[in-house]
């Protein structure tokens, strides 16, 4: 194929932010191409398993994409509202489907098994790409370009500046599902060893099904809090079930439309930022530490006695790798000052959250209503690229309050409506 495919806007990624970005912009009649290295749409909330949307934004700033896939969620009982009124909890699995009828546009075309070979530009503008799938190369032109691949490969490949966290680091964690539990059995261990509502609580979804059981519960080594079901954990180390590291962090979630299924945002593993042989051995522990707390919770917890392995995920739970350098850098000190901007791209308050490998290290630090400029998603190298999601330009602790999926949303979001005014 020699003749070049032209495009108003190239999205490479389709993932969390990415298909918010791509839904906005065929919305808005831009011809657009989502490219994809994966066979299915979603990123980290599929192939990663990362469930449920945490609670971010306020005022609905740019939410069209996030109320649009709880909606289309909806029909296919793959969505609940939690009793906090969180309507964010979906069906990972599921959302590979019902991410391709929300992203079904005739002026969109989407591209899976797909990676960028390499980038043309003259000066500050990239002129046209050239895409690789499947070894076919495939020649794009395009009047912008969003990069929304979770790494920041396309800025990175195009010699954009990357912002640089001097050592800091988040812990990656591999996410993993067990099915046929018997959630009534497990609910009814869980509260009574657990009263402390922020961390445990179980809810029944009377509004939808009647009957679904839904819970969240979690537990760390940090010291400093006392979460009820660390002494099983501690146990279950003493026992030579468990490891030591096991205990850093244990969270589980039911899963809407999942009966009987649990999904595990643990085990945390290191996460070796430019070292690929170190990255590849964690991810062989990880499925040992998978395997060892599956034994663990089949032994402990009443309910999970005939538990099964059924999803572990595809895509590495990365928090954190590479931050874009934008026009602006968004900084905690914005964050925590909530600082004012005009037109936000979103206004939220998910906390700062830090996922340590130290006892004790990690942060959930709560903070008022935060804004976020735009200039903090547009290439400081190029005039016509942007970086959404979590490659967004912002300092490490910014970061990891914006980083939960509905910020993610909102910038792909403000991006195409950015877009849409300049074309
Ligand atoms: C372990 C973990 C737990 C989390 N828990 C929560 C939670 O409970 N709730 C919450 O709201 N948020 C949570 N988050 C945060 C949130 O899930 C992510 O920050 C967010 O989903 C990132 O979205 P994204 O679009 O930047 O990246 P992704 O969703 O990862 O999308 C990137 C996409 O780009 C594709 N891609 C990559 N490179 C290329 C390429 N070269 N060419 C084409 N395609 C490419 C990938 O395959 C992927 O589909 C968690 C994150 C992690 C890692």
């Amino acid at each position: 194929m020699d003749e070049k495919q032209k495009y108003d806007v190239v999205i490479i990624g389709g993932g969390t932010s990415g298909c918010a970005c791509a839904y906005n912009c065929a919305k808005n009649g831009l011809k657009t191409l989502l490219v994809e290295k994966n066979n299915f749409l979603g990123g980290l909330m599929t192939g990663g398993l990362v469930v449920p949307i945490m609670k971010s934004s306020i005022n609905d700033i740019n939410c069209d994409y996030y109320k649009k896939l709880i909606q289309v969620s909806k029909k296919y009982n793959a969505q609940i509202t939690y009793k906090d009124g969180n309507d964010g909890w979906l069906n990972p699995e599921l959302l590979k489907i019902i991410l391709e009828d929300v992203l079904s546009f005739d002026n969109l075309d989407i591209l899976f098994e797909t990676s960028t070979e390499s980038i043309i530009y003259e000066g500050s503008i990239i002129k046209s790409i050239i895409l690789n799938s499947n070894l076919l190369s495939l020649p794009i032109e395009a009047q912008y370009y969003v990069d929304a691949t979770g790494t920041a490969e396309f800025s990175i490949l195009a010699n954009c500046d990357i912002l640089d966290s001097h050592d800091k680091k988040q812990q990656n964690s591999l996410r993993f599902i067990l099915g046929n539990v018997n959630l009534e059995e497990f609910c009814s261990f869980i509260k009574k060893i657990d009263n402390n509502e922020d961390i445990t609580n179980t809810y029944r979804d009377e509004i939808n099904t009647n009957t679904e059981l839904h819970f969240t519960t979690a537990s760390t080594w940090d010291t400093l809090t006392h979460w009820a079901l660390d002494k099983y954990l501690q146990q279950g180390v003493k026992d030579g079930i468990l490891q030591e590291s096991d205990r850093a962090y244990f969270q589980v979630f039911s899963i809407a439309g999942g009966l009987g299924q649990v999904a595990f945002n643990c085990p945390r593993i290191d996460n070796y930022k430019n070292n690929p042989y170190m990255s590849s051995k964690e991810l062989i522990n990880a499925r040992k530490a998978i395997y060892r707390l599956y034994n663990f919770v089949k032994q402990y917890f009443p309910g999970f006695q005939n538990a099964i392995i059924t999803n572990i995920a595809t895509q590495t739970g990365v928090r954190e790798q590479n931050r874009v350098k934008t026009k602006y850098v968004f900084t905690k000190d914005d964050l925590i000052s909530s600082k004012t901007f005009n037109n936000p791209v979103l206004m939220a308050n998910y906390s700062i959250d830090i996922h340590s490998d130290k006892k004790n290290g990690s942060i959930l630090q709560k903070t008022s209503n935060y804004m976020l400029p735009i200039e903090s998603l547009i290439s400081a190298n190029y005039e016509n690229l942007f970086a959404i999601g979590k490659i967004l330009g912002a300092d490490f602790e910014a970061h990891s309050a914006l980083r939960v999926q509905k910020s993610c949303m909102s910038m792909g979001e403000a991006v195409a409506k950015h877009i849409t005014k300049m074309n």
